[in-house]
C-alpha cells in the first residue's frame, strides 16, 4: 500500500513537473511572438502587422461574417519599430515603450475588436498580451509622466512615398491641442512638419487641408487616444510601401526618430511629474521620513526616484 501511495505521489509530481514545463514552455513561446519593451520615456510605439510567424497548431482566420476583414501584413514595420526605438534611446538617452507583433495578421488582428480578432481559443493569449502591454504602457505612462504619445505604425500600399497621418482628425490627440494647439500637430516642431523638412509627403500635408481621409485612424488610437478618459496622445502613422523596402528602411527609421525627438523635446514632459507624486503622497511620506504633520519640515528635496528626504 505504501509503495502504491509513493507510485502515486510521484505519479502527480511527473504530471505537475510536465504542465509546469509545458506551461513555461508556453509563456517563452508567446514571448518570442511578441517583443515588449518597458521604457523610461512616456512614447510607446506599437506595431501590430510586421509580423511573419504563425502560430502553432492554429489555423489561419477565415473572416466569416466579419467587417472590414484583413489579414495583409505591413511589411517590415516591425523592424522599423524597433529601429525608431533605438534612434530614440540614442536622441533622449532612454528607451521608449515597445510592443511589436511577430505573429502574421492571418491569426490575430490587434486592430479590431476581441470578437473580431480571433477565431481559434489558442490566438486568444497573443491578442490579450499585445493589449495587456500597450495597456500597461499606457497606464505606467499615464500614472507617470502625466501625459504622453503612442504612435501606432502601420504600412500603406496606396501612396508608395507618403506617410500618413490618423487621429480621427483630432480627436485622438485632443489633450495635446487643448494645451498647445494645433500647432504640436502641424507647427515647425511637430512631426510631420519634420519630416516635410526632411523632404517627405505626409498626407493631410501641414500647410493644406487638415482634414484625414484615408486612414483616419483605427481601433488602437481610438482604443488608448487622449479623448478617453486618463488616455494618452494617439497618432497612427501609415507608412509607404517605398519607405518600409529594405533599402530604405534604416533611412526612415532615422529620420522618424529624429522627428519624433524633437516633438518629445518641445511637447513631451520628459521628466517624470514628481509633483504630482508629491502632492498625493506628501503626508505618507513625511511620516515616513519622520515628520508628522503638526510638525512640517522647514525644508526637504525630492530625490531622484520620487521620494523626499531632508536637506542638509
Ligand atoms: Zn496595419
Amino acid at each position: 500500500m505504501r509503495r502504491y501511495s509513493c507510485f502515486i505521489i510521484f505519479f502527480s509530481l511527473g504530471i505537475l513537473a510536465y504542465s509546469f514545463e509545458s506551461f513555461a514552455q508556453n509563456q517563452s513561446e508567446r514571448q518570442k511572438l511578441l517583443t515588449v519593451w518597458a521604457g523610461m520615456l512616456p512614447i510607446i510605439l506599437s506595431a501590430p502587422h510586421g509580423g511573419r510567424r504563425s502560430i502553432p497548431g492554429v489555423p489561419v482566420r477565415r473572416g466569416a461574417g466579419v467587417t472590414q476583414f484583413a489579414t495583409g501584413r505591413d511589411n517590415n514595420t516591425d523592424e522599423l519599430a524597433e529601429t525608431i526605438a533605438i534612434g530614440l534611446e540614442k536622441r533622449l538617452n532612454a528607451k521608449p515603450f515597445m510592443v511589436v507583433a511577430r505573429v502574421e495578421r492571418k491569426y490575430f488582428d490587434a486592430t479590431r475588436p476581441t470578437e473580431s480578432a480571433y477565431e481559434s481559443r489558442e490566438a486568444k493569449p497573443y491578442y490579450d498580451g499585445y493589449h495587456n502591454a500597450l495597456q500597461e504602457a499606457h497606464d505606467r505612462v499615464s500614472r507617470e509622466w502625466g501625459r504622453g504619445l503612442l504612435l501606432d505604425l502601420h504600412g500603406q500600399g496606396a501612396q508608395a512615398e507618403a506617410i500618413y497621418r490618423g487621429t480621427g482628425n483630432g480627436k485622438t490627440v485632443v489633450s495635446l491641442t487643448q494645451r498647445f494647439g494645433t500647432e504640436a500637430i502641424i507647427g515647425p516642431k511637430s512631426i510631420f512638419n519634420q519630416l516635410e523638412l526632411m523632404g517627405y509627403k505626409v498626407l493631410p500635408s501641414t500647410t493644406e487641408s487638415h482634414q484625414e481621409q484615408r486612414y483616419v485612424g483605427g481601433y488602437i488610437v481610438q482604443t488608448y487616444g487622449s479623448h478617453r478618459q486618463c488616455g494618452i496622445d494617439a497618432i497612427q502613422l501609415e507608412i509607404g510601401t517605398q519607405l518600409r523596402a529594405r533599402a530604405n528602411l534604416e533611412r526612415t527609421a532615422t529620420d522618424l526618430a529624429e522627428a519624433i525627438a524633437v516633438f518629445a523635446q518641445e511637447y513631451l514632459a520628459l521628466v517624470k511629474s514628481y509633483i504630482a507624486i508629491e502632492a498625493t503622497n506628501l503626508p505618507k511620506i513625511l511620516a515616513a521620513i519622520g515628520f508628522s504633520s503638526q510638525n512640517p519640515p522647514l525644508s526637504y528635496f525630492l530625490k531622484k526616484g520620487g521620494s523626499l528626504a531632508r536637506s542638509s
